[in-house]
């Protein structure tokens, strides 16, 4: 069995494409609550854009260059932690 380090999830990196950063797609920002979030890491694995890592600490920290809105992180948090917002441009 293949053993996967905790940090290098997710294993798929968001890259620059033809269309650049497709965070600026982005009307609604998801936002984490520390003070809520267990560190379960079901956002992480849900995360379309595979934009969501892990820090040292083991909490998720979403990367917003790529981050589309599309509220997937939020809908899969079992505590609630994560709430969509309106996007400021
Ligand atoms: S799904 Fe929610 S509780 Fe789990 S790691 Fe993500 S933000 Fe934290
Ligand atoms: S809103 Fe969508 S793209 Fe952005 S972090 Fe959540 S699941 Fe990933």
């Amino acid at each position: 069995m293949i053993e996967v380090p905790e940090y290098s999830v997710p294993l798929a990196r968001p890259k620059l494409g033809s269309a650049g950063k497709t965070g600026f797609w982005r009307t609604s920002r998801p936002v984490i609550d520390y003070q809520k979030c267990t560190k379960c890491r079901l956002c992480v694995i849900y995360c379309v854009e595979n934009t969501i890592d892990l820090m040292p600490d083991m909490y998720p920290r979403i990367d917003y260059d790529y981050c589309k809105g599309c509220g997937v992180c939020s809908n899969v948090c079992p505590h609630e932690a994560i709430t969509m917002e309106p996007e400021v441009k």
